[in-house]
């Protein structure tokens, strides 16, 4: 599974909603790895970053 380093801490990042592949690469149906990951493991992928960096906004 893959996993994420951040401040010392390790997260493992969720299987894809789509595929079911916890690679670094999604999985086409033909058991190939796709190009790209899936629409929906970047979109899960984005709430993991907005919980780990919950100050990507501007602090000015
Ligand atoms: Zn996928």
């Amino acid at each position: 599974m893959k996993t994420i380093e951040h401040q010392g801490v390790v997260y493992q990042l969720p299987p894809c909603p789509s595929c079911g592949s916890n690679r670094k690469r999604c999985m086409r149906p033909s058991g190939h790895e796709a190009a790209e990951w899936h629409v929906a493991r970047v979109q899960l992928f984005d709430e993991v970053n907005a919980e780990l960096l919950p100050g990507s906004e501007p602090t000015a």
